[in-house]
């Protein structure tokens, strides 16, 4: 039976916990297309770092360091002999060793592991390097003896099949009194070569996929651990025996299976993946942070198996493969913040290479740019995952009151990485509200100009007919309501906001705010009054400020508010035609709010209308106007 002997490896002893070294392999995107549409959300910052643009502030990015970034253009090879060669000579010395691959199905796991023909992965080349330092041992010491073996096995469900002998149970795992973790019943074949072991581990390999009808979804949600074991025999007395394990490992996809929607998927598996990858994660974590705790090897079959080669005495080593593709924007992100035990949000933008909306203006972007650079701090403060922000929106999308071409193209880059290939009709969508948000502008301008010159003709006359039509349906001799001061003042607050220039001639109306209740008669007269005033020809012109603030101010303070509510409301919930049925809403503006309320959210009051496009101070008093009053009349 071998018994694992004291190892002095320099070490202070078999009892040091060592860290996992944690390597991220970003794979090169699979489509060029792909590429030249979207751009990388993530991308290598040196040989140890990399970023990631933050989703909950795009002008920040997210900085990672690791043990070693492998950027797109790695080779196998390369990947080999920085992650995992240096690290298989202790097998020979009766250490033990883990290497594996983490990451979201389609993230490269399998190709750094088992790779192709042509580009063979860490397991062929790991194994092969064995043999050779095993080889090169037998030359230089004659007084020990070398047995190479394998086992090759997979967690599904937590539970531990034998992939060398197909149709087996569930084995058990099993710790013996030198605290060795062994599988009773595992299938260990020796090898006498390298082809022996190619002989063995493909049809294994195939084992394991045939084994499943629907091959795909079974390998992404099992783990795949190939077990080398070199037993070093001395030929004469003591008879000393080291056994060294190095294994390798095939983890499951790290998708949140409950986010992606994967079907099929039965409760029982997906928590039984998340069982083994969520107990790793607490382990690397224990192991890394180094908190002396306990290490929650026993949570799972997988950390249980790994137990001797995972930590401890035993060198390890965690690949962690990401995609640059946005669609696995938020799996990368989760791999690594898994990966990684602390991160920095520095304050830049992610610019990417490529363009992604034809709306882009260079000049803005630029001295956003040079903004973000400026201030150049890491933000160390927040939040460690900027919970913060979390539920309110960016400072960015926010400090302008209308969102420009530049912002526009953040947001969607937002909206992008945050949704599935399969909604890209809703993104494209998105880009055609924005290149008709430029042609609505072009319009308007001109009508605008038209307007003005209108007006010129038609100001006199009107605001004489008005003046006189007021003083009519207004008529000051009425009892004021008592209504709490609170109640009444909200409505012109909220109107100073509106048009801050009028705020000054505001002030009088503390004392001379007359309140009236409105009739039914007069009502009818104050929609045509409106119907005259703020028709397209008259829109947001012409009214003096002071006649623009008398209007809300005598109406009752309790129907004005209730009137702004329906019209949020409506902002907020309308469909297109109910947008369409608000007063001077067209269909081109019930689909810039339509788009604004899909990026933004909800309004939290009417006067957020004034962040759409082409609204501007007139307009939306004109606006608010026409549809106060058409509603208190219906
Ligand atoms: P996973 O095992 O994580 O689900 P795969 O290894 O199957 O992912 O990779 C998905 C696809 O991407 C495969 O077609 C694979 O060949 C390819 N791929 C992954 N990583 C790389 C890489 N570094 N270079 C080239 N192709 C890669
Ligand atoms: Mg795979």
């Amino acid at each position: 039976m071998a018994q694992r002997v004291a190892v002095s490896d320099g070490a202070a002893g078999s009892k040091r916990t060592s860290r996992v070294r944690v390597a991220v392999r970003l794979r090169p995107y699979m489509d060029k297309q792909d590429e030249k549409s979207e751009g990388s959300c993530v991308r290598g910052l040196g040989p140890q770092k990399l970023e990631i643009i933050n989703w909950r502030n795009a002008t920040e990015t997210l900085q990672y360091q690791f043990d070693v970034f492998h950027g797109e253009q790695t080779t196998q090879q390369e990947v080999f002999l920085t992650s995992v060669k240096p690290i298989l000579p202790h097998i020979l010395n009766g250490q033990n060793a883990s290497v594996f691959a983490y990451g979201p199905t389609g993230a490269g796991k399998t190709h750094t592991m088992l790779g192709s023909q042509e580009q063979p992965g860490v397991i062929p080349r790991a194994v092969k390097e064995v043999f050779n330092l095993v080889g090169a041992q037998k030359k230089d010491q004659d007084g020990w003896e070398y047995s190479i073996g394998m086992s090759y096995l997979e967690i599904y469900n937590e539970k531990v099949l034998d992939l060398l002998s197909p149709g087996s149970q569930d084995l058990p795992i099993r710790e013996d009194k030198d605290r060795n973790i062994l599988i009773p019943g595992l299938t260990h074949t020796p090898l006498s070569s390298f082809a022996d072991f190619d002989t063995h581990f493909i049809p294994a390999s195939l084992n394991r996929t045939t084994a499943s009808t629907k091959l795909n979804q079974r390998s992404s949600r099992s783990h795949a651990i190939l077990l080398i074991k070199v037993v070093k025999s001395q030929r004469g007395p003591p008879h000393r025996q080291q056994t060294g394990k190095l294994y390798l490992v095939d983890l499951a996809g790290s998708e949140d299976n409950r986010r992606t929607g994967n079907q099929g998927i039965r409760l029982k598996e997906s928590g039984a993946i998340n069982l083994s990858l969520f107990t790793l994660s607490k382990v690397v974590d224990a192991l890394n942070t180094g908190a002396g705790g306990r290490v929650p090897y026993r949570d799972s079959k997988l950390t249980r198996l790994l137990q001797d080669s995972l930590g401890g005495s035993a060198h390890s080593v965690m690949i962690t493969n990401i995609a640059p593709e946005y669609k696995y924007y938020f799996d990368t992100f989760s791999a690594l913040n898994f990966a990684a035990k602390s991160k920095q949000i520095v304050n830049r933008p992610f610019v990417r290479e490529t363009v992604l909306a034809p709306t882009i203006a260079p000049g803005k972007r630029t001295r956003e740019e040079q903004e973000a650079g400026g201030s150049g701090e890491p933000q160390n403060k927040r939040s460690k995952e900027g919970k913060k922000a979390e539920h309110s929106p960016s400072p960015a999308l926010h400090s302008q009151s209308s969102p420009d071409s530049s912002v526009l193209d953040r947001l969607l880059a937002l909206e992008k990485m945050m949704m599935g290939s399969a909604e890209r009709e809703r993104l494209n969508l998105l880009k055609t509200v924005a290149q008709s948000r430029k042609e609505i502008q072009m319009l308007k301008e001109k009508q605008k100009e038209l307007e003005d010159k209108a007006n010129m003709f038609n100001k006199q006359k009107e605001t004489t007919e008005k003046e006189s039509k007021d003083a009519l349906l207004f008529k000051t001799d009425l009892p004021p309501l008592h209504r709490k001061q609170s109640t009444a003042a909200k409505p012109r607050k909220q109107q100073a906001v509106v048009t801050p220039l009028q705020v000054s001639q505001v002030q009088p109306l503390q004392q001379s705010a007359v309140v009236c209740k409105p009739s039914q008669t007069l009502v009818k007269k104050k929609r045509v009054q409106t119907e005259v005033c703020d028709g397209k020809e008259n829109m947001g012109v012409d009214l003096p400020p002071v006649e623009d603030v008398n209007w809300e101010s005598r109406l009752d303070p309790a129907l004005l508010e209730q009137s702004r509510k329906k019209i949020l409301q409506t902002l907020n919930s309308g469909s297109l035609k109910e947008l369409k049925s608000l007063q001077q809403i067209g269909d081109k503006k019930a689909k810039l709010i339509m788009g604004w309320r899909e990026i933004n959210g909800d309004f939290t009051q009417v006067e957020d209308l004034r962040k759409i496009e082409g609204v501007t101070v007139k307009r939306f008093s004109s606006f608010i106007k026409a549809n106060i009053l058409s509603s208190m009349g219906k």
